[in-house]
């Protein structure tokens, strides 16, 4: 019999009566569960739910509340292995960049735990004549979460860390496509101590989504996914008068100067573009070799992704694991053979190779396309796949105009030995999120992630950023002092 993988509210798991989709092992093409979608009754129960623990939870002191989050992270990290097979059994990443992705959202909950300190609103005595404002921050009320399959720990932690320390009430609705770990995040939450209806989570695809957002009683969206989907989110969102924010897709680009050392820059182009099978929204997609250096980058590439194991991700051996879907598998070998088809210089092609013994798995092997047009579809596309293109362009100007005129910004690296080339770069690339010497600059749970362009639409606030996104400020203007009287129909400084 299938096991269901069930919504979870109210603090326990529930199965609703409508449709199911199956859960796919990716390694292997072989069903491993099957996920409830929620039906119209099942969203009425979750925002009811979400909307009764609201007040109790809001009130609670914060640092009540980050009791509660600091015996969370103990518990996600005693079970950092669990949820890391968790991972690699839906998603289809190796063990250790699970393991990974857990530690980076074990990083949102350490942030979150820090609540009384970082939640404060500012004071200034004697504005006017007896007068002190202050702020104060207060939370929303319900909000939604609506994540992705290629991290489904670390993305669902960097919006609820925060959401919930503030004291707002989360709701989770992850991907379809690998829904495990959100209720295993869920159930550990119950047992460090969160109250039921603080944090749930409820499956299902658009029609769920849309009607999450368009619920009165949802206050502010939060999404992560591709870009078509994060436009309509914002928009959908916005127009019900909600507070939102929808990251999209990328397109990064790293850019290889001549005085960069290739051997580091084409390990760093290989670990960002072939790890997790290329599907991060930071993976490097575009190597752009500036002045002579592109045949020995090429060569030094093509090295690296001939060498690259690949298998399923349960496998310490393997490098990088599969793809998620068959549907992922058949989208990006359809690129590859188009950029084949139209004569791209394709150097390593590895996009249809069988791991023996897990033929039925979605695997893509990497490959490697060089002296790419920009305006060919491999590198217009955010292909998802462990999939690396090569740009050459004479000068660093060149490449900043390249990463200029792509429709993302999420992204960009620049290896390079020159300070004054570093900085020129880190000030003129257009992208929310900058490296230098590094291959996949995501910033550290204190920051935020950011994006430019098609990348992210409305509010950028995640992390450390998020406190302002999940609370609304209040400004207080309070005069204690008995002797002003006085009628005065003007409207004047203090
Ligand atoms: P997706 O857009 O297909 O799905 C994201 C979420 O939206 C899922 O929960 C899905 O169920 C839901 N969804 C799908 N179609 C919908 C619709 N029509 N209406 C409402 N909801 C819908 O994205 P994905 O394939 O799961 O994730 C990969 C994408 O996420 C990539 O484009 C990647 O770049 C992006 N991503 C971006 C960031 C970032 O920080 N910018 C981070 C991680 C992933």
């Amino acid at each position: 019999m299938t096991t269901t993988i069930p919504h979870w509210i109210e603090g326990r798991p529930h199965v609703s009566a409508g449709d199911r989709l199956p859960v796919v092992d990716p390694a292997t093409g072989q069903a491993l569960a099957a996920v409830a979608l929620a039906d119209e009754d099942t969203v009425k129960q979750v925002v009811a739910s979400a909307v009764a623990a609201f007040p109790a939870w809001r009130d609670l002191p914060s640092a009540r509340r980050a009791q509660v989050l600091y015996t969370f992270r103990d518990l996600i990290r005693r079970h950092q292995d669990e949820l890391a097979e968790l991972i690699t059994a839906q998603h289809g990443k190796t063990l250790d960049d699970a393991r990974g992705e857990v530690a980076r959202g074990l990083d949102s909950v350490e942030l979150a735990c820090g609540v009384p300190g970082l939640l404060k609103g500012e004071m200034s005595e004697q504005t006017g004549r007896g007068i002190d404002t202050f702020s104060t921050l207060h939370p929303l009320g319900v909000v939604l979460g609506i994540t992705p399959f290629n991290f489904p720990v670390m993305i669902p932690l960097m919006m609820a860390a925060v959401a919930i320390a503030a004291g707002n009430t989360f709701i989770l609705k992850p991907s379809e496509q690998d829904p495990g770990p959100a209720i295993r995040i869920a159930e550990l939450a119950k047992e460090a101590g969160l109250p039921d209806g603080v944090l749930s989570v409820i499956h299902g695809q658009q029609q769920v989504v849309e009607t999450l957002i368009d619920h009165p009683d949802v206050a502010a969206v939060s999404f992560v996914g591709s870009t078509p989907i994060a436009h309509s989110i914002y928009k959908r969102a916005a127009n019900a008068g909600k507070r939102v924010q929808a990251f999209g897709g990328a397109k990064n680009h790293l850019v290889v100067m001549p005085d960069a050392p290739i051997a580091a820059a084409a390990d760093a182009i290989s670990s960002a573009g072939f790890g997790a099978a290329g599907q991060r929204c930071m993976a490097i997609s575009v190597a752009v070799a500036v002045g002579g250096v592109g045949d020995d980058l090429v060569a030094a590439l093509s090295e690296r992704a001939k060498a690259v194991v690949v298998g399923p991700g349960n496998d310490p051996k393997s490098e990088i694991g599969p793809v998620v879907s068959a549907a992922a598998q058949q989208r990006i070998q359809g690129i590859v053979a188009a950029a084949t088809a139209a004569g791209a210089t394709v150097v390593v092609d590895r996009s249809t190779e069988v791991v023996p013994g897990f033929e039925n798995g979605f695997y893509v092997g990497p490959t490697l396309v060089d002296q790419v047009d920009p305006t060919a579809e491999i590198y217009q596309a955010e292909v998802f796949g462990p999939v690396v293109v090569v740009v050459r362009v004479d000068t660093l100007d060149e490449a900043l105009t390249l990463i200029h005129d792509h429709e993302y910004g999420n992204g960009a690296s620049i290896f390079t030995a020159s300070g004054g080339a570093a900085r020129k770069f880190q000030r003129e690339a257009s992208a929310g999120m900058v490296g230098v010497n590094v291959p996949i600059p995501v910033p550290v749970a204190p920051y935020s992630v950011a994006g430019w362009k098609n990348s992210v639409f409305g509010d950028t606030g995640l992390n450390n950023a998020a406190w302002r996104f999940y609370t609304q400020p209040k400004y207080v203007t309070a005069r204690w002092d008995e002797t002003v009287t006085g009628v005065d129909f003007g409207f004047r400084p203090n």
